[in-house]
Protein backbone atom coordinates (compact mmCIF):
# COMPACT_ATOMS: atom_id res chain seq x y z
CA UNK A 1 0.00 0.00 0.00
CA UNK A 2 1.34 3.47 -0.73
CA UNK A 3 -0.14 6.82 -0.07
CA UNK A 4 -1.30 6.90 -3.76
CA UNK A 5 -3.93 4.14 -2.87
CA UNK A 6 -7.59 5.62 -2.54
CA UNK A 7 -10.50 4.88 -0.72
CA UNK A 8 -11.60 2.32 -3.59
CA UNK A 9 -8.45 0.82 -3.11
CA UNK A 10 -8.24 0.15 0.88
CA UNK A 11 -9.64 -3.40 2.00
CA UNK A 12 -10.98 -1.26 5.23
CA UNK A 13 -12.11 2.88 6.44
CA UNK A 14 -9.26 2.54 9.23
CA UNK A 15 -6.40 2.07 6.97
CA UNK A 16 -7.48 4.71 4.35
CA UNK A 17 -7.87 6.74 7.35
CA UNK A 18 -4.77 6.22 8.48
CA UNK A 19 -3.16 6.90 5.50
CA UNK A 20 -5.12 9.96 4.78
CA UNK A 21 -3.19 10.99 7.78
CA UNK A 22 0.41 10.04 7.13
CA UNK A 23 0.08 11.48 3.36
CA UNK A 24 -1.25 14.91 5.15
CA UNK A 25 1.66 14.60 7.28
CA UNK A 26 4.31 14.05 4.77
CA UNK A 27 2.75 17.08 2.74
CA UNK A 28 3.33 19.34 5.82
CA UNK A 29 6.58 18.20 6.58
CA UNK A 30 7.52 19.19 3.31
CA UNK A 31 5.80 22.27 3.00
CA UNK A 32 8.16 22.84 6.40
CA UNK A 33 11.15 21.71 5.79
CA UNK A 34 11.65 21.50 2.21
CA UNK A 35 10.60 19.08 -0.74
CA UNK A 36 13.17 16.27 -0.37
CA UNK A 37 11.08 15.16 2.99
CA UNK A 38 8.01 14.41 1.22
CA UNK A 39 9.25 11.37 -0.83
CA UNK A 40 7.74 8.43 0.89
CA UNK A 41 9.82 5.35 -0.21
CA UNK A 42 6.70 3.83 -2.66
CA UNK A 43 6.90 1.23 -5.26
CA UNK A 44 4.39 2.48 -7.32
CA UNK A 45 6.33 6.18 -7.63
CA UNK A 46 9.39 6.03 -9.11
CA UNK A 47 11.68 8.14 -9.89
CA UNK A 48 11.69 9.55 -6.40
CA UNK A 49 8.52 12.26 -6.60
CA UNK A 50 9.83 15.96 -5.78
CA UNK A 51 6.18 17.44 -6.60
CA UNK A 52 3.17 17.78 -3.93
CA UNK A 53 1.72 14.50 -4.40
CA UNK A 54 -1.20 16.17 -6.56
CA UNK A 55 0.86 17.45 -8.86
CA UNK A 56 1.32 14.29 -11.80
CA UNK A 57 3.54 13.75 -14.53
CA UNK A 58 3.22 11.29 -17.02
CA UNK A 59 5.86 9.29 -15.42
CA UNK A 60 3.84 8.90 -12.06
CA UNK A 61 1.82 6.70 -11.68
CA UNK A 62 -1.25 7.79 -11.36
CA UNK A 63 -3.34 5.20 -9.31
CA UNK A 64 -1.96 2.30 -8.04
CA UNK A 65 -3.69 -0.97 -8.04
CA UNK A 66 -5.65 -2.05 -5.27
CA UNK A 67 -7.19 -5.36 -4.72
CA UNK A 68 -10.19 -5.16 -7.17
CA UNK A 69 -10.07 -5.44 -10.99
CA UNK A 70 -10.32 -2.09 -12.84
CA UNK A 71 -11.71 -0.86 -16.06
CA UNK A 72 -10.71 2.69 -17.20
CA UNK A 73 -12.78 4.32 -19.68
CA UNK A 74 -11.45 6.83 -21.86
CA UNK A 75 -13.58 10.29 -22.77
CA UNK A 76 -16.11 10.94 -20.59
CA UNK A 77 -18.56 12.26 -23.63
CA UNK A 78 -22.19 10.50 -24.17
CA UNK A 79 -21.04 7.05 -24.19
CA UNK A 80 -18.20 7.66 -21.67
CA UNK A 81 -19.91 9.00 -18.54
CA UNK A 82 -22.96 6.60 -19.49
CA UNK A 83 -20.66 3.58 -19.58
CA UNK A 84 -19.33 5.09 -15.60
CA UNK A 85 -22.31 4.81 -14.32
CA UNK A 86 -23.49 1.62 -15.44
CA UNK A 87 -20.92 -0.16 -14.91
CA UNK A 88 -21.42 0.67 -10.84
CA UNK A 89 -24.32 -0.47 -11.41
CA UNK A 90 -23.86 -3.93 -12.81
CA UNK A 91 -20.60 -5.10 -11.92
CA UNK A 92 -20.25 -3.14 -7.74
CA UNK A 93 -16.89 -5.39 -7.55
CA UNK A 94 -15.13 -3.27 -10.27
CA UNK A 95 -12.83 -0.11 -9.95
CA UNK A 96 -14.02 2.57 -12.26
CA UNK A 97 -12.13 5.32 -13.72
CA UNK A 98 -13.86 7.68 -15.92
CA UNK A 99 -10.55 10.13 -17.75
CA UNK A 100 -11.82 13.03 -19.40
CA UNK A 101 -10.21 16.58 -20.20
CA UNK A 102 -12.94 18.78 -20.12
CA UNK A 103 -14.19 20.04 -16.61
CA UNK A 104 -17.56 20.04 -17.54
CA UNK A 105 -19.91 18.32 -19.50
CA UNK A 106 -21.27 19.90 -22.38
CA UNK A 107 -24.03 18.14 -25.04
CA UNK A 108 -23.68 18.90 -28.74
CA UNK A 109 -27.21 17.27 -29.12
CA UNK A 110 -29.77 20.21 -28.15
CA UNK A 111 -26.69 22.77 -28.94
CA UNK A 112 -28.22 23.95 -32.44
CA UNK A 113 -31.29 24.83 -30.44
CA UNK A 114 -28.34 27.00 -27.86
CA UNK A 115 -26.95 28.57 -30.88
CA UNK A 116 -30.07 30.46 -31.90
CA UNK A 117 -31.38 31.23 -28.08
CA UNK A 118 -33.73 27.95 -27.88
CA UNK A 119 -32.24 26.78 -24.95
CA UNK A 120 -29.69 28.26 -22.33
CA UNK A 121 -25.91 26.89 -21.43
CA UNK A 122 -27.19 25.18 -18.49
CA UNK A 123 -29.51 23.18 -20.60
CA UNK A 124 -26.40 21.85 -22.24
CA UNK A 125 -23.91 21.53 -19.72
CA UNK A 126 -23.45 19.01 -17.06
CA UNK A 127 -21.75 18.07 -13.64
CA UNK A 128 -18.92 15.44 -13.72
CA UNK A 129 -17.71 15.78 -10.23
CA UNK A 130 -21.78 15.03 -8.38
CA UNK A 131 -22.19 12.06 -10.87
CA UNK A 132 -18.73 10.58 -10.10
CA UNK A 133 -19.47 10.63 -6.52
CA UNK A 134 -23.16 9.83 -6.32
CA UNK A 135 -22.37 6.53 -8.10
CA UNK A 136 -18.78 5.93 -6.48
CA UNK A 137 -16.37 5.89 -9.43
CA UNK A 138 -13.44 8.03 -10.39
CA UNK A 139 -13.78 10.72 -12.27
CA UNK A 140 -10.34 12.10 -13.22
CA UNK A 141 -9.85 15.29 -15.19
CA UNK A 142 -6.44 14.88 -17.59
CA UNK A 143 -5.88 14.48 -20.99
CA UNK A 144 -4.90 11.09 -22.36
CA UNK A 145 -1.78 11.13 -24.37
CA UNK A 146 -1.14 7.66 -24.97
CA UNK A 147 -2.23 3.90 -24.83
CA UNK A 148 0.38 1.06 -24.53
CA UNK A 149 -2.06 -1.67 -25.27
CA UNK A 150 1.25 -4.44 -24.77
CA UNK A 151 1.40 -3.03 -20.63
CA UNK A 152 -2.33 -2.58 -20.58
CA UNK A 153 -1.40 1.18 -19.38
CA UNK A 154 -2.98 4.41 -20.07
CA UNK A 155 -0.89 7.28 -19.81
CA UNK A 156 -2.15 10.94 -18.69
CA UNK A 157 -1.16 14.11 -18.54
CA UNK A 158 -1.17 13.40 -14.73
CA UNK A 159 0.68 9.40 -14.45
CA UNK A 160 -0.10 6.26 -15.74
CA UNK A 161 -2.76 3.71 -15.01
CA UNK A 162 -3.02 0.20 -15.68
CA UNK A 163 -6.15 -1.59 -16.57
CA UNK A 164 -8.03 -4.70 -16.71
CA UNK A 165 -10.23 -3.36 -19.10
CA UNK A 166 -10.01 -0.53 -21.38
CA UNK A 167 -13.35 1.65 -22.63
CA UNK A 168 -12.30 3.94 -25.62
CA UNK A 169 -15.11 6.56 -25.86
CA UNK A 170 -13.17 9.43 -27.19
CA UNK A 171 -15.61 10.70 -30.03
CA UNK A 172 -14.85 12.09 -33.77
CA UNK A 173 -11.48 13.91 -35.20
CA UNK A 174 -11.80 15.83 -37.69
CA UNK A 175 -9.84 14.93 -41.03
CA UNK A 176 -8.11 18.54 -42.13
CA UNK A 177 -5.22 16.32 -43.87
CA UNK A 178 -8.09 15.45 -46.36
CA UNK A 179 -8.27 19.01 -47.33
CA UNK A 180 -4.87 20.35 -46.25
CA UNK A 181 -2.87 17.40 -46.57
CA UNK A 182 0.11 18.23 -43.70
CA UNK A 183 -0.22 21.71 -44.07
CA UNK A 184 -0.91 22.37 -40.62
CA UNK A 185 -1.16 26.32 -40.89
CA UNK A 186 -4.13 25.87 -43.11
CA UNK A 187 -5.70 22.99 -40.72
CA UNK A 188 -5.64 25.55 -37.72
CA UNK A 189 -6.90 29.12 -39.65
CA UNK A 190 -9.48 26.97 -40.99
CA UNK A 191 -10.63 25.39 -37.28
CA UNK A 192 -9.92 28.41 -35.61
CA UNK A 193 -11.75 30.89 -38.12
CA UNK A 194 -14.45 28.89 -39.44
CA UNK A 195 -14.99 25.76 -36.67
CA UNK A 196 -17.33 23.15 -37.62
CA UNK A 197 -18.64 22.84 -33.69
CA UNK A 198 -19.32 19.32 -33.93
CA UNK A 199 -16.66 18.52 -31.40
CA UNK A 200 -17.58 19.76 -27.51
CA UNK A 201 -17.36 22.75 -26.84
CA UNK A 202 -14.98 25.72 -27.11
CA UNK A 203 -15.78 25.75 -30.88
CA UNK A 204 -19.46 26.01 -29.68
CA UNK A 205 -18.86 29.59 -28.29
CA UNK A 206 -16.87 30.77 -31.41
CA UNK A 207 -19.46 29.88 -33.70
CA UNK A 208 -22.29 31.59 -31.12
CA UNK A 209 -20.20 34.46 -31.10
CA UNK A 210 -19.83 34.68 -35.24
CA UNK A 211 -23.52 34.46 -35.39
CA UNK A 212 -24.40 36.71 -33.31
CA UNK A 213 -22.35 39.04 -34.56
CA UNK A 214 -22.96 38.12 -38.32
CA UNK A 215 -25.04 41.54 -40.21
CA UNK A 216 -25.52 39.60 -43.16
CA UNK A 217 -23.88 38.19 -46.32
CA UNK A 218 -23.23 34.75 -47.33
CA UNK A 219 -22.77 32.16 -44.53
CA UNK A 220 -21.49 28.44 -46.28
CA UNK A 221 -22.07 25.22 -44.58
CA UNK A 222 -19.56 22.24 -45.74
CA UNK A 223 -21.09 19.32 -44.91
CA UNK A 224 -18.58 16.41 -44.85
CA UNK A 225 -19.47 12.81 -46.42
CA UNK A 226 -20.54 9.79 -44.55
CA UNK A 227 -20.04 8.65 -42.11
CA UNK A 228 -20.31 11.21 -40.12
CA UNK A 229 -21.28 12.52 -36.36
CA UNK A 230 -25.30 13.08 -36.52
CA UNK A 231 -26.01 13.36 -40.35
CA UNK A 232 -29.56 15.36 -39.90
CA UNK A 233 -28.05 18.33 -37.85
CA UNK A 234 -26.02 19.88 -40.04
CA UNK A 235 -29.63 20.58 -41.97
CA UNK A 236 -30.83 21.05 -38.25
CA UNK A 237 -28.42 23.76 -38.16
CA UNK A 238 -29.14 25.61 -41.21
CA UNK A 239 -32.51 25.77 -40.62
CA UNK A 240 -32.57 27.33 -37.11
CA UNK A 241 -30.01 29.98 -38.48
CA UNK A 242 -32.53 30.86 -41.22
CA UNK A 243 -35.39 30.97 -38.56
CA UNK A 244 -33.32 33.56 -36.50
CA UNK A 245 -31.96 35.50 -39.37
CA UNK A 246 -35.89 36.10 -40.32
CA UNK A 247 -36.55 37.01 -37.02
CA UNK A 248 -33.93 39.45 -36.24
CA UNK A 249 -34.20 40.80 -40.31
CA UNK A 250 -30.69 39.69 -40.80
CA UNK A 251 -30.03 39.97 -44.70
CA UNK A 252 -27.80 36.62 -44.60
CA UNK A 253 -28.16 34.10 -47.60
CA UNK A 254 -26.80 30.45 -46.02
CA UNK A 255 -25.65 28.29 -48.62
CA UNK A 256 -25.37 24.29 -47.74
CA UNK A 257 -23.01 22.35 -49.82
CA UNK A 258 -23.45 18.85 -49.51
CA UNK A 259 -20.82 16.59 -50.32
CA UNK A 260 -23.74 13.75 -50.96
CA UNK A 261 -26.12 13.83 -53.82
CA UNK A 262 -29.27 14.31 -51.72
CA UNK A 263 -30.49 15.47 -48.45
CA UNK A 264 -30.43 12.31 -46.03
CA UNK A 265 -32.15 11.33 -43.32
CA UNK A 266 -35.46 12.68 -43.43
CA UNK A 267 -34.86 14.44 -46.70
CA UNK A 268 -38.59 15.26 -48.02
CA UNK A 269 -38.80 17.04 -43.95
CA UNK A 270 -35.56 19.35 -44.87
CA UNK A 271 -36.60 20.13 -48.06
CA UNK A 272 -40.19 20.96 -47.37
CA UNK A 273 -38.70 23.35 -44.66
CA UNK A 274 -36.07 24.88 -46.73
CA UNK A 275 -38.57 25.21 -49.11
CA UNK A 276 -41.25 26.70 -47.45
CA UNK A 277 -39.87 28.76 -44.80
CA UNK A 278 -36.44 29.73 -45.84
CA UNK A 279 -37.00 29.70 -50.18
CA UNK A 280 -35.02 33.25 -49.79
CA UNK A 281 -32.18 31.92 -47.49
CA UNK A 282 -31.26 28.47 -47.65
CA UNK A 283 -29.73 27.25 -50.95
CA UNK A 284 -28.82 23.86 -51.12
CA UNK A 285 -26.15 22.42 -53.13
CA UNK A 286 -25.69 18.66 -53.61
CA UNK A 287 -22.51 16.64 -54.71
CA UNK A 288 -20.72 19.62 -53.61
CA UNK A 289 -17.50 17.84 -53.08
CA UNK A 290 -14.57 19.55 -51.95
CA UNK A 291 -11.33 20.37 -54.08
CA UNK A 292 -9.73 23.55 -52.22
CA UNK A 293 -10.89 25.54 -49.45
CA UNK A 294 -8.81 28.96 -48.91
CA UNK A 295 -9.76 29.82 -44.94
CA UNK A 296 -7.38 33.45 -46.18
CA UNK A 297 -9.59 34.44 -48.81
CA UNK A 298 -12.68 33.01 -47.84
CA UNK A 299 -12.76 30.44 -50.78
CA UNK A 300 -13.91 27.42 -51.55
CA UNK A 301 -13.79 25.27 -55.12
CA UNK A 302 -16.23 22.25 -55.08
CA UNK A 303 -17.34 19.97 -57.90
CA UNK A 304 -20.65 21.74 -58.07
CA UNK A 305 -19.16 25.23 -58.20
CA UNK A 306 -16.67 27.77 -57.03
CA UNK A 307 -18.37 29.95 -53.20
CA UNK A 308 -16.90 32.86 -51.73
CA UNK A 309 -18.38 33.63 -48.44
CA UNK A 310 -18.60 36.16 -45.56
CA UNK A 311 -18.80 33.52 -42.86
CA UNK A 312 -18.69 29.95 -43.01
CA UNK A 313 -19.06 26.27 -40.84
CA UNK A 314 -16.29 23.88 -42.30
CA UNK A 315 -16.95 20.74 -41.46
CA UNK A 316 -14.00 18.68 -42.52
CA UNK A 317 -14.78 15.05 -42.91
CA UNK A 318 -14.72 12.89 -39.73
CA UNK A 319 -13.17 10.15 -38.43
CA UNK A 320 -12.44 8.24 -34.99
CA UNK A 321 -11.55 10.81 -32.36
CA UNK A 322 -7.48 10.58 -32.01
CA UNK A 323 -7.15 8.39 -28.69
CA UNK A 324 -8.81 5.51 -31.22
CA UNK A 325 -5.97 5.59 -33.44
CA UNK A 326 -3.17 6.07 -30.67
CA UNK A 327 -4.90 2.55 -28.95
CA UNK A 328 -4.12 0.85 -32.52
CA UNK A 329 -7.36 0.07 -33.31
CA UNK A 330 -8.07 1.90 -36.83
CA UNK A 331 -7.02 -0.55 -39.05
CA UNK A 332 -4.02 0.22 -40.94
CA UNK A 333 -4.29 1.63 -44.50
CA UNK A 334 -3.70 -1.43 -47.20
CA UNK A 335 -4.89 -3.81 -44.29
CA UNK A 336 -7.85 -4.36 -46.00
CA UNK A 337 -10.11 -3.43 -43.12
CA UNK A 338 -12.03 -0.19 -43.30
CA UNK A 339 -9.99 2.76 -42.07
CA UNK A 340 -10.26 5.58 -40.40
CA UNK A 341 -12.86 3.85 -37.93
CA UNK A 342 -12.09 1.43 -35.11
CA UNK A 343 -12.69 -2.27 -35.94
CA UNK A 344 -14.71 -3.80 -33.74
CA UNK A 345 -16.76 -7.30 -33.48
CA UNK A 346 -19.85 -6.17 -34.65
CA UNK A 347 -22.22 -7.29 -32.22
CA UNK A 348 -19.79 -7.15 -29.26
CA UNK A 349 -18.26 -4.15 -29.85
CA UNK A 350 -14.41 -5.30 -28.50
CA UNK A 351 -11.25 -5.04 -30.57
CA UNK A 352 -11.14 -7.64 -32.97
CA UNK A 353 -8.51 -8.62 -31.89
CA UNK A 354 -7.73 -7.86 -28.02
CA UNK A 355 -11.65 -8.76 -26.19
CA UNK A 356 -10.83 -6.47 -23.25
CA UNK A 357 -10.77 -3.16 -25.34
CA UNK A 358 -14.28 -2.08 -26.08
CA UNK A 359 -15.50 1.03 -28.05
CA UNK A 360 -18.29 3.12 -27.85
CA UNK A 361 -20.52 5.40 -30.05
CA UNK A 362 -19.23 7.20 -32.86
CA UNK A 363 -15.80 5.83 -32.82
CA UNK A 364 -17.32 2.42 -33.71
CA UNK A 365 -16.41 1.46 -37.51
CA UNK A 366 -18.14 -1.01 -40.08
CA UNK A 367 -20.86 -3.07 -38.17
CA UNK A 368 -22.61 -4.52 -41.18
CA UNK A 369 -22.81 -5.23 -45.00
CA UNK A 370 -26.29 -3.72 -44.87
CA UNK A 371 -26.03 -0.51 -43.49
CA UNK A 372 -22.64 -0.27 -42.67
CA UNK A 373 -22.26 2.62 -39.64
CA UNK A 374 -24.77 2.82 -36.31
CA UNK A 375 -25.69 6.43 -36.92
CA UNK A 376 -22.91 8.20 -34.70
CA UNK A 377 -25.73 9.61 -32.34
CA UNK A 378 -25.34 10.62 -28.80
CA UNK A 379 -28.04 7.87 -28.16
CA UNK A 380 -26.54 4.96 -29.82
CA UNK A 381 -23.60 6.07 -27.79
CA UNK A 382 -25.57 5.96 -24.57
CA UNK A 383 -27.12 2.51 -25.59
CA UNK A 384 -23.30 1.26 -26.56
CA UNK A 385 -22.13 2.05 -23.32
CA UNK A 386 -25.05 0.30 -20.98
CA UNK A 387 -24.79 -2.54 -23.36
CA UNK A 388 -20.58 -2.79 -23.09
CA UNK A 389 -21.08 -2.02 -19.41
CA UNK A 390 -23.77 -5.17 -19.54
CA UNK A 391 -20.93 -7.43 -21.39
CA UNK A 392 -18.31 -6.45 -18.82
CA UNK A 393 -20.43 -7.75 -16.02
CA UNK A 394 -21.54 -10.78 -17.27
CA UNK A 395 -17.89 -11.75 -18.26
CA UNK A 396 -16.80 -10.93 -14.39
CA UNK A 397 -19.55 -12.87 -12.93
CA UNK A 398 -18.24 -15.83 -15.16
CA UNK A 399 -20.81 -15.62 -17.84
CA UNK A 400 -20.55 -15.46 -21.36
CA UNK A 401 -22.67 -11.88 -22.61
CA UNK A 402 -25.27 -12.60 -25.09
CA UNK A 403 -25.48 -9.85 -27.81
CA UNK A 404 -27.63 -6.69 -26.99
CA UNK A 405 -28.21 -4.48 -30.21
CA UNK A 406 -28.76 -0.41 -29.76
CA UNK A 407 -31.72 1.79 -30.97
CA UNK A 408 -31.74 5.12 -32.24
CA UNK A 409 -33.88 8.20 -32.01
CA UNK A 410 -33.29 12.14 -33.31
CA UNK A 411 -35.65 14.39 -33.54
CA UNK A 412 -34.38 17.83 -35.28
CA UNK A 413 -35.95 21.42 -34.72
CA UNK A 414 -36.48 23.33 -38.47
CA UNK A 415 -38.53 26.29 -36.90
CA UNK A 416 -38.46 28.76 -34.14
CA UNK A 417 -41.39 30.53 -34.99
CA UNK A 418 -43.74 28.65 -34.00
CA UNK A 419 -41.27 25.82 -32.55
CA UNK A 420 -41.71 22.95 -35.14
CA UNK A 421 -39.94 19.68 -35.32
CA UNK A 422 -39.08 16.62 -37.74
CA UNK A 423 -37.84 13.11 -36.58
CA UNK A 424 -36.25 9.72 -37.60
CA UNK A 425 -36.32 6.25 -35.66
CA UNK A 426 -34.22 3.39 -36.63
CA UNK A 427 -33.83 -0.02 -34.88
CA UNK A 428 -31.85 -3.38 -35.39
CA UNK A 429 -32.05 -7.09 -35.32
CA UNK A 430 -29.84 -9.52 -36.22
CA UNK A 431 -30.75 -11.74 -39.43
CA UNK A 432 -30.63 -15.74 -40.12
CA UNK A 433 -27.11 -15.17 -41.27
CA UNK A 434 -26.10 -13.34 -38.38
CA UNK A 435 -25.74 -9.51 -39.44
CA UNK A 436 -27.54 -6.78 -38.17
CA UNK A 437 -30.24 -5.12 -40.50
CA UNK A 438 -31.21 -1.47 -39.80
CA UNK A 439 -35.02 -0.54 -39.94
CA UNK A 440 -35.22 3.20 -40.60
CA UNK A 441 -38.36 5.45 -40.09
CA UNK A 442 -38.46 9.14 -41.15
CA UNK A 443 -41.11 11.32 -39.71
CA UNK A 444 -40.98 13.75 -42.15
CA UNK A 445 -43.99 15.83 -41.20
CA UNK A 446 -43.39 19.10 -39.36
CA UNK A 447 -45.24 19.62 -36.60
CA UNK A 448 -44.90 21.54 -33.04
CA UNK A 449 -45.72 17.60 -30.90
CA UNK A 450 -42.12 17.19 -32.25
CA UNK A 451 -40.68 20.00 -30.16
CA UNK A 452 -41.83 18.54 -26.52
CA UNK A 453 -40.96 14.96 -27.61
CA UNK A 454 -37.47 15.90 -28.17
CA UNK A 455 -37.34 18.27 -25.13
CA UNK A 456 -38.75 15.23 -23.40
CA UNK A 457 -36.16 13.07 -24.97
CA UNK A 458 -33.22 15.15 -24.24
CA UNK A 459 -34.28 15.81 -20.16
CA UNK A 460 -34.43 11.57 -19.64
CA UNK A 461 -30.80 10.92 -21.71
CA UNK A 462 -29.51 14.11 -19.67
CA UNK A 463 -31.11 12.41 -16.56
CA UNK A 464 -29.73 8.49 -17.06
CA UNK A 465 -26.38 10.05 -17.75
CA UNK A 466 -26.07 12.46 -14.59
CA UNK A 467 -28.90 11.69 -11.89
C1 LIG B 1 -24.77 19.87 -33.60
C2 LIG B 1 -24.96 18.46 -33.16
C3 LIG B 1 -26.23 17.98 -32.89
C4 LIG B 1 -26.41 16.68 -32.48
N1 LIG B 1 -27.68 16.23 -32.21
C5 LIG B 1 -27.88 14.97 -31.77
C6 LIG B 1 -29.19 14.52 -31.42
O1 LIG B 1 -30.17 15.26 -31.51
N2 LIG B 1 -29.33 13.25 -30.98
C7 LIG B 1 -28.26 12.42 -30.86
O2 LIG B 1 -28.46 11.27 -30.43
N3 LIG B 1 -27.00 12.81 -31.18
C8 LIG B 1 -26.79 14.05 -31.64
N4 LIG B 1 -25.50 14.48 -31.93
C9 LIG B 1 -24.39 13.50 -31.94
C10 LIG B 1 -23.74 13.31 -30.57
O3 LIG B 1 -23.22 14.51 -30.07
C11 LIG B 1 -22.61 12.30 -30.69
O4 LIG B 1 -23.04 11.19 -31.40
C12 LIG B 1 -22.13 11.86 -29.31
O5 LIG B 1 -21.54 12.95 -28.65
C13 LIG B 1 -21.14 10.70 -29.41
O6 LIG B 1 -20.73 10.32 -28.13
P1 LIG B 1 -19.24 9.79 -27.90
O7 LIG B 1 -19.17 9.40 -26.47
O8 LIG B 1 -18.89 8.80 -28.94
O9 LIG B 1 -18.33 11.07 -28.18
P2 LIG B 1 -18.29 12.46 -27.37
O10 LIG B 1 -19.61 12.75 -26.77
O11 LIG B 1 -17.72 13.46 -28.30
O12 LIG B 1 -17.27 12.18 -26.20
C14 LIG B 1 -15.89 12.01 -26.42
C15 LIG B 1 -15.18 12.56 -25.20
O13 LIG B 1 -13.83 12.13 -25.20
C16 LIG B 1 -13.04 13.19 -24.71
N5 LIG B 1 -11.68 12.99 -25.18
C17 LIG B 1 -11.28 12.73 -26.44
N6 LIG B 1 -9.94 12.61 -26.50
C18 LIG B 1 -9.47 12.80 -25.24
C19 LIG B 1 -8.17 12.80 -24.67
N7 LIG B 1 -7.07 12.58 -25.40
N8 LIG B 1 -8.05 13.03 -23.35
C20 LIG B 1 -9.15 13.25 -22.58
N9 LIG B 1 -10.41 13.26 -23.08
C21 LIG B 1 -10.57 13.03 -24.38
C22 LIG B 1 -13.70 14.43 -25.28
O14 LIG B 1 -13.35 15.60 -24.57
C23 LIG B 1 -15.18 14.09 -25.16
O15 LIG B 1 -15.75 14.53 -23.96
C24 LIG B 1 -25.30 15.79 -32.33
C25 LIG B 1 -24.01 16.29 -32.59
C26 LIG B 1 -23.84 17.60 -32.99
C27 LIG B 1 -22.44 18.11 -33.25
Amino acid sequence: MTQHDNKHDAPGADISRRRFIRAAGGLAAATAAGPALAQAPSADAAPARTLPFLIGRMGDTLLARGNRRRVVICGGGWGGVTAAKYLRQYAPELEVVLLERNPVFFSCPMSNKWLVDQVDVQFLTHDYLAVSEKYDYRFIQTEILEIERERKTVITAAGRLAYDYLILAPGIRYNYEAWFANDRRMAEATRARFPAAYIPYAEHFHLKNALQSFKGGDLVMTLPPPPQRCPPSPYERACLIASMFKQKNIPGRIIILDHKDGVRPIGPGFRAAFEELYKDIITYVPNARIEEIDPFKKEIRTEAGDFRFDHAILMAPHQAGDLAWKAGVVPAPGSGRPGGWADVDPLFLHDRNDKDVYVIGDAVGFVSPHFAFYPKAGHVANRHARIVARYIAEREAGREPSYILPDNLCYMMVNTAPQEGISVQFDYKVNAEGIIEQTQMDFNERTPDTVPEDFNWARLIYADMFT
